[in-house]
């Protein structure tokens, strides 16, 4: 395969045997001779060539170089690399939102009659895609348990050829082994597909614990103030080539503009889900002390019922905590509309706290046996908390717990 990088290479950093933290920082960076630091930006569709000859050897691949930006940009390469070293991956493929990487990967690595086995707690819109559109191809899917392993080993089928997960759950944070799925998706030779938006390659790495894709929705920390929708797929070279092609031929690519967003992202990612981390954390030891909260959701809490697993799969709780208020949907939405700081909002891995009732927004469109199934009462308030100092976040939350 001819190679880009041969083009691109005076100006590189070398980041052999380089933590994240730098490859964060200095990974995918090409500079152009224009010697910047800063990664620049190319906001351009297709690319120039110098003859007719050159043109024709760069479109059959002999020749390296770009093409037409849903095939490759400049910018949203470096992206795809910088995300890639931190996954501790090959390659990446990055799209135009968390959705699109999903997608993708259905359409590249699914076919009529295959089955997946999907965790009963992913984000909702995972949910109409697969039943609103994949089953219209024939594909089949079941839900099961994301905690309990033998709830996949007992769902698998000759035909099971994808596995999908979120770890930790929204809003519930419980935690699947990684590590015992991907043993069982391999024997039923099936893909593992971990969503791994809430954790980011900074607090757990699922490809290390055997997991063969990873997809993420860029929107959320990766960006971390709420700017951009993006998203990528991450895994091996052959894993990323079909869903490649897809993003090729369908067209749901990365903007150049979000691609740069999210890079800068990148850089102070580590920093960030560590200040959400900790900042929950403070936020999770108060809730649970407080006499109106019942039960706090948090992987950061000894109490949570996977501890010991969390210590060995996550490096860091997060930043997203549930929590049930003494009462149901009432007590919920007084401490909700009490606040004065927080953002009411369904939105999550800003550095603005954000609070949502799942039981009637993201989760509003399941029978109610089917919320109490997933732990979801009318109760329940979720907080993705933000990098405000935690004292303020506490005080506008107290607001409305005391007054209950
Ligand atoms: C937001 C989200 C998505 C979808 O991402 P978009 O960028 O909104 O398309 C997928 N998975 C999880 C866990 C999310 O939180």
């Amino acid at each position: 395969m001819n190679d880009i990088h041969d083009l691109l290479a005076p100006y590189q950093s070398d980041l052999t045997d380089c933590e994240i933290e730098t490859l964060a920082v200095r990974a995918g960076q090409y500079r152009t001779q224009e010697q910047e630091h800063s990664e620049a930006i190319f906001p351009s569709s297709s690319y120039v060539f110098r003859s007719a000859a050159e043109a024709a050897a760069t479109f059959s691949g002999e020749h390296p170089g770009n093409v037409y930006s849903r095939y490759t940009n400049p910018t949203v390469r470096t992206f795809e690399e910088r995300l890639a070293a931190m996954e501790g991956a090959e390659a990446c493929a990055a799209t135009a939102s968390g959705m699109a990487a999903i997608y993708a990967v259905a359409i590249a690595h699914l076919k009529a009659g295959d089955h997946v086995l999907c965790s009963r707690s992913v984000f909702g819109s995972t949910i109409v895609l697969f039943e609103k559109f994949l089953r219209k191809f024939n594909v089949d899917i079941d839900y099961v348990n994301p905690v309990d392993a033998d709830d996949w080993a007992a769902h698998c089928k000759p035909e099971t050829r994808l596995f999908f997960l979120e770890s930790p759950s929204n809003p519930m944070a419980e935690v699947a082994d990684i590590e015992a799925l991907a043993r069982i998706a391999g024997a039923a030779n099936a893909l593992l597909v971990v969503d791994n938006c809430f954790c980011t390659p900074v607090i757990q790495q699922p490809l290390a614990l055997g997991a063969d894709l990873v997809v993420h929705s860029a929107t959320k920390y990766i960006d971390g103030q709420g700017r951009c929708l993006g998203g990528a797929v991450v895994g091996s070279h052959e894993l990323i080539e079909p869903v490649i092609g897809v993003l090729r031929s369908a067209g749901p690519t990365m903007s150049p503009f979000n691609a740069w967003v999210f890079t800068k992202g990148l850089e102070t990612l580590s920093l960030r889900m560590k200040a959400h981390s900790d900042n929950a954390s403070i936020l999770a030891g108060w809730l649970q002390q407080h006499p109106k909260v019942k039960q706090v959701n948090f992987c950061g809490l000894a109490s949570h019922p996977q501890y010991e697993l969390i210590q060995k799969q996550q490096s860091l709780p997060g930043g997203v905590l549930s929590f049930e208020v003494a009462g149901g949907r009432e007590e919920a939405w007084k401490v909700i509309d009490a606040t004065r700081m927080i953002s009411i909002t369904a939105n999550l891995g800003d550095a603005k706290t954000t609070i949502t009732h799942p039981g009637t927004t993201t989760h509003g469109r399941l029978s109610e046996a089917e919320r109490l199934a997933a732990g979801i009462t009318q109760g329940l308030i979720r907080v993705a908390v933000g990098l405000e100092n935690i004292n303020d976040v506490r005080k506008d939350l107290a607001r409305g717990l005391d007054a209950l």
